[in-house]
């Protein structure tokens, strides 16, 4: 498989984009229940589902489906891999700076 990314990129796309800004982005339906994110599940279409934020994947307890960031926005895009990829390198954060103090 050619490497159009490198594995860096690859990495900080899967753990470092949090699903809250990334289910906003997509405009996804989701809600928070307690202290876990839930999604719908664009597999399936069930709501039984939660964001492991140790692993930073979302998973759908219906169809025992585990989504990271980029396998998601492929999901509900219907995108191929590499136009997931670069629909979500806007989404990451920015390289530590200092916090400006207020
Ligand atoms: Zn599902």
């Amino acid at each position: 498989m050619p490497r159009y990314f490198n594995d860096e990129l690859l990495r900080r796309l899967r753990n470092d984009i949090g699903w809250p800004a990334l289910l906003k982005q997509l405009d996804w339906p989701h809600k928070q229940r307690q202290r876990q994110l839930a999604f719908l599940c664009p597999r399936c279409g069930e709501y039984l589902s939660a964001v492991n934020p140790a692993t930073n994947l979302g998973r759908c307890f219906y169809c025992e489906t585990n989504f990271n960031p980029i396998d998601f926005t492929i999901a509900v895009q219907g995108c191929d891999f590499i136009t997931a990829v670069r629909y979500l390198k806007p989404l990451l954060p920015q390289r530590k700076i200092n916090a400006p103090s207020t």
